[in-house]
């Protein structure tokens, strides 16, 4: 495998080029899984893949990789000798029990690099100080990756991690972070928190927010009420990454603000519907992942499982690469509701927007085959802010009437704020 710096400006070179060297890429990676990877070994010569007939028009002809396979044959997914393995990294399951990735020291430097050319893409530098607030340990990838990340680009990291916010705030007003990266929706508390202890967040010298966890904007990539409370009580830029474990490659958003990019040296992104068809770029459907030039555990067209749409237009910021756009939602969360369907994000999307709601979260049960039944539970700290305006506020905005209920503060907080949960739990699905 080549130096990766090397590809470090494919991301502005011509469509042309881009697939090109996307195609080189992919027979590589495809060859180096025959080669090494036992589980794609069987499964090309089980379906009959001519390895040399494959590039990205017709990659199709390759089945998909979901979750449950990685559980269930993770030890044929393995491609290098175990001894080679340098991180284990464990990702949430389809059964409870977490999914296991490995890395080896390759990966960990193409980890690095991903991270690396996306800080890149949204400014920062190697002048900035970045308070991290999600953790390093626990066994996840993302406090790791970003940690990587900084250090590649010459940052500064400031690893705080999942700390309480007096202790942010102590670090904030002395080590002057320029950016944060962690949940929007802690960053914004986080920013509450200061204005209240009079340090406002606006004057800390804070000027880029990096997201992840939680959708910054909707399906037209406008912001999301936490998106535009960021920018507002920061006084700062906040941007949308996305990625996870199994990728090992990230949609990061460049100063332009307006999807998340792919890097074109490290992976190939479709879109597919129900049927596994794949759709052309701009229909919502799940994601499906190619991670090029993975060596420990290299996957091919992986279901990621989250709901999106792909950008093919080039962006304001000079780079041609494909961007992803909004998460609209984990495919398992669609709900159904008297012939329409939608994700729990569209309910965020529109409680955030009303004044008055504190905190809320859905709960789904199944109400037969057909449908489901939703009910929101909410408090809210505004007598205007009845049960029947939400109800008519949330008819608007998803042509439906789910049932709402306006509940103690601490009951609400209790559900909501789980320990040991990376962030809000805000969906409880009983079906
Ligand atoms: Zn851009």
């Amino acid at each position: 495998m080549k130096n990766l710096s090397s590809y470090k400006n494919l991301e502005f070179a011509s469509l042309k080029k881009i697939k090109a060297a996307q195609n080189l890429l992919l027979k590589a990676h495809l060859n180096y899984c025959r080669k090494n990877s036992p589980f794609y070994r069987k499964l090309f010569k089980e379906k009959n893949v001519d390895l040399k007939k494959i590039n990205l028009d017709n990659l199709a002809a390759i089945p998909l990789t979901g979750k449950a396979d990685i559980e269930k044959y993770n030890d044929a997914l393995l491609a290098v000798p175990a001894e080679k393995i340098e991180d284990i990294v464990l990702s949430s399951g389809t059964c409870g029990q977490p999914t296991k990735i490995s890395y080896n020291a390759w990966d960990l430097n193409r980890l690095a690099y991903n991270e690396k050319q996306s800080f890149a893409a949204c400014g920062l530098t190697a002048q900035d100080r970045v308070l991290l607030t999600c953790t390093m340990d626990r066994c996840f990838v993302a406090g790791l990756a970003y940690y990587l990340g900084i250090r590649a680009i010459g940052a500064a990291a400031i690893r705080n991690g999942l700390n309480s916010l007096e202790s942010h705030l102590g670090l904030i007003k002395r080590l002057k972070p320029t950016a944060i990266i962690g949940v929007p929706s802690f960053i914004r508390k986080l920013g509450l928190f200061l204005n209240q202890q009079g340090y406002p967040a606006a004057k800390s010298g804070v000027r880029k927010i990096i997201c992840i966890g939680e959708p910054l904007r909707d399906k037209n990539l406008k912001f999301l009420k936490v998106g535009e409370d960021l920018e507002k009580i920061w006084k700062a830029k906040a941007y949308s990454t996305y990625s996870s474990s199994e990728i090992v490659s990230t949609f990061c958003e460049c100063t332009a603000q307006s999807g998340g990019h792919l890097h074109p040296e490290l992976a190939i992104a479709e879109i597919v519907d129900d049927q596994n068809r794949v759709l052309p770029a701009g229909k919502i459907g799940e994601l499906v992942v190619t991670p090029l030039q993975i060596q420990a555990m290299p996957l091919v067209r992986f279901k990621t499982g989250d709901i999106s749409f792909l950008i093919e237009q080039p962006c304001p910021c000079g780079r041609k690469s494909m961007r992803l756009g909004s998460i609209l939602g984990r495919k398992k969360q669609m709900m159904k509701v008297q012939g329409t369907t939608f994700y729990p994000q569209a309910i965020y999307s529109c409680l955030e927007t009303i004044k008055g709601i504190n905190e809320y979260y859905i709960q789904a049960s199944s109400a037969g085959t057909l449908s489901d039944n939703i009910e929101i539970y909410t408090c809210v700290d505004d007598p205007a802010c009845t049960q029947a305006l939400i109800q008519q506020k949330l008819q608007a905005y998803l042509r439906v009437t789910p049932k709402v209920f306006i509940c103690d503060e601490q009951l609400i907080k209790e559900r909501v704020y789980t320990a040991g949960s990376r962030k809000p739990v805000r969906f409880i699905d009983q079906r």
